[in-house]
């Protein structure tokens, strides 16, 4: 045999291989089905170019329109596993209308004449295929075309798949690419101008293909890799054993019965009939076994596919009616039972009763049922069956329910309740396998019925807490209330009692101002000494009771801004000569560097001014010795003033915590006396403005507060 041939039966095997996998995971998915399909042609086409490179003048012809014949299959298959991959519902028209195309076109493969009309076979070289009109017209046509349009409709998918899908249509378009490339240049494109020295290597690159989908399958989940592998691996054993006897059979028997030898063509289409038989055999009996059950109503049903139908409606659902509704509804279409019925207890009590089927009487059950129950439980956790019974008091209490088969529901040593069957719609009795299901299933059932217990307990408890929530919200809102009622009363009250200070501390602090000034005649060093130490304790008062308006104006909302253009040196200029006096009499420098010419800008003028004494007010009170500075200066078209001390300055931890209500910081300087309102007051008046204030401070070193301001507009 020639080392092309060996390359060719090689693809064979894989690929059967492959189609075998496919097999076995298509039954539920159409897409895999239809790529099924696809393998089934790849395979079919190396078979009967193996059997077409071998085969003799005489048969050349036959194989040759079969060569033809099986590449139809191909892209057809293939556009409707892309059609329907990964999961898609399809037109069904388009569908059978890429079918019906490819009956049409296998058909003219297989009709004489047609597609393949003559095969000659020269004395070297490779037989060469003489084509009729309908290859011509039709087939040259037939195969790119398919081709193409599955590739659109799989790139339209990838753009638009998951992350594992785009992975798995990469793998497959990319050995699609290869192979239908080279398949169609070395057995379509060559052929049609009469080249057929390279026909045997489509199948050969079917390689390429074979292994980037077995890669995609592999690495990407496409199928469940080693459940069919094992499978492939015990159906190729079995195929192969199959076709070994039944080919040495035919031999055997031709040569021993009836003397003949048989022929190489009808062993090939025996083998191929052999192998057609393994691949249908098993769906066809299930398929006819379900048929006949139906119409004899015949008491069989697949153990394992009821089992895993229960266990799935059993984990489905954590409401204890829908569990019971969904398990009795189970056994009873699954083993075909008339009714059945589950009481559920607690306890020992029974708590509920559902029922299903004929005659169902959830009074009639309670009540026969009542005291009674412990008699159904058994003691082995046994299903208790009516006709195993001996007779007794068990026996006669499933007489009177009129059940036939009673299952405790146990988890560990906890009832949980018992299921009853009725009887068998076909009048069989129960067989062991109805037992051992029931067996099964109980306590599966069991936890699940517990853990709908759970479920509905937690369930109350979220309600309960649901409740008790509301009621602690409205007590509390009604709490909140009569505090902000008070608050708002305590704000009034402050800021009435800080109005009618403040009228006669400004008297005070004017009155000893004039006696300063010497307008009411001279006084001695001692008095100025005194009264001067009185003017500045009573503006202190005055700072206090103003930053105490000022907060009761924020609380209560009546903070109004009243923006004018004016000249913020001449205000700095005020601030500092009313807050001179204090800082001389703690020996402190006050100084100002706001240069020559006057700083126009556009703010509240009255909220400025209080910015700056609690600004200044605080530097002169933080500091011991030094000096107390004003600065303007201008930064990203803004005007920005700085109020500079050199005195005990704060940390990083200390800064994050100014400008918050009450904040006042450490001990140590707690000795100055305030409030811990003044930052705030001022953070609250800058940002009112939309304007920026922050400091910058080292202990020890001295503090810098700054705040912005808009220029006025004239500038
Ligand atoms: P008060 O001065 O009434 O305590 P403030 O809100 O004006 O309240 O200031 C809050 C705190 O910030 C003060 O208690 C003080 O500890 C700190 N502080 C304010 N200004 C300075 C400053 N210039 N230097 C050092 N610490 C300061």
């Amino acid at each position: 045999m020639d080392w092309k041939n060996i390359l060719v039966l090689v693809s064979f095997i894989l690929n059967t291989l492959l189609g075998l996998m496919f097999y076995f995971r298509a039954p539920k998915k159409k897409a895999y089905l239809a790529f099924t399909v696809t393998i089934l042609g790849i395979v079919g086409w190396c078979l009967t170019m193996f059997l077409y490179r071998i085969s003799s003048a005489g048969s050349a012809l036959y194989w040759g329109r079969l060569l033809y014949f099986f590449p139809t299959i191909i892209p057809a298959g293939f556009v409707i596993f892309g059609l329907y991959f990964p999961d898609e519902k399809v037109s069904k028209k388009l569908v059978a209308f890429i079918v019906g195309l490819n009956v049409l076109m296998a058909t003219l493969c297989l009709a004489p004449g047609a597609v393949v009309r003559n095969v000659v076979v020269p004395s070297v070289g490779e037989k060469i295929i003489q084509f009729g009109w309908a290859y011509y017209f039709l087939y040259i046509f037939y195969i790119p075309l398919l081709f193409g349009f599955s590739y659109w409709v799989l790139f339209r998918k990838y753009r638009k798949g998951s992350p594992l899908v785009r992975q798995q249509i990469l793998y497959i378009l990319l050995g699609l690419t290869g192979a239908s490339g080279i398949g169609m240049t070395t057995n379509l494109v060559l052929p049609t101008f009469g080249n057929f020295e390279y026909n045997w290597l489509g199948q050969v690159f079917l390689f390429i293909w074979v292994g980037c989908a077995s890669y995609a399958i592999i690495k990407h989940r496409l199928v469940n890799i080693r459940l069919v592998v094992a499978r492939a691996v015990s159906y190729v054993l079995l195929l192969f054993s199959l076709t070994v006897f039944y080919v040495f059979a035919l031999f055997s028997l031709g040569t021993v019965f009836y003397g003949r030898v048989v022929g190489r063509g009808e062993i090939v289409v025996n083998v191929l009939l052999t192998v057609t038989i393994a691949f249908t055999v098993y769906p066809l009996r299930k398929y006819l076994e379900k048929i006949t059950d139906k119409i004899f109503f015949k008491d069989r049903y697949d153990m394992e596919d009821l089992l895993s139908g229960l266990s799935r409606s059993l984990s489905s659902t954590l409401v204890l009616g829908e569990l019971c509704g969904n398990l009795l509804k189970g056994l009873l279409t699954g083993m075909k039972i008339d009714k059945g019925v589950m009481v559920i207890l607690k306890e020992g009590k029974i708590v509920e009763v559902y029922g299903r089927g004929r005659e169902f009487s959830e009074e009639l059950i309670r009540k026969v049922l009542k005291g009674r129950v412990e008699y159904l439980l058994g003691s082995s956790g046994q299903p208790l069956v009516y006709d195993e019974l001996a007779e007794g008091r068990r026996k006669r209490l499933l007489e009177e329910l009129g059940y036939y088969v009673s299952q405790k529901l146990q988890v560990k040593d906890r009832v949980m309740g018992v299921l009853l069957l009725g009887m068998k719609l076909s009048g069989d009795i129960y067989s062991s396998r109805d037992i051992e299901v029931v067996d099964i299933v109980a306590p599966q059932a069991s936890v699940a019925i517990e853990n709908a217990f759970s479920y509905e307990e937690i369930r109350r408890f979220s309600e309960t807490l649901k409740l008790e929530v509301k009621k602690a919200t409205t007590d509390l809102s009604r709490t909140n209330r009569k505090l902000r009622e008070v608050s708002a009363l305590k704000d009034e009250f402050v800021s009435l009692a800080s109005h009618e200070l403040r009228t006669p501390m400004t008297a005070i602090g004017g009155s000893i101002s004039t006696i300063l000034d010497g307008y009411t005649g001279k006084i001695t060093q001692k008095s100025r000494e005194f009264l001067e130490a009185a003017y500045n304790e009573n503006a202190r008062l005055i700072r206090l009771v103003n930053n105490l308006l000022n907060i009761s104006r924020i609380e209560a909302g009546r903070l109004k801004y009243d923006y004018s253009e004016f000249d913020l040196v001449l205000i700095i200029k005020e601030v500092m000569e009313n807050l001179l006096s204090q800082a001389k009499e703690k020996g402190l420098v006050l100084k100002s560097k706001v240069g020559k010419g006057s700083v126009l800008v556009r703010a509240d003028k009255d909220k400025v001014r209080e910015i700056l004494v609690n600004l200044v007010g605080n530097g002169i009170k933080y500091t011991k010795k030094g000096t107390v500075t004003v600065g303007l200066s201008e930064k990203k078209g803004k005007v920005v003033c700085e109020v500079a001390d050199t005195g005990i300055g704060m940390g990083k931890e200390e800064i994050k915590k100014l400008f918050k209500k009450f904040s006042r910081l450490d001990g140590s300087r707690m000795e100055a006396g305030g409030t811990g309102l003044g930052l705030y007051i001022c953070r609250v008046l800058v940002t009112g403005m939309k304007e920026k204030i922050w400091v910058e401070s080292t202990k020890e070193k001295g503090s810098r507060f700054f705040f912005s301001m808009r220029k006025a507009k004239g500038i």
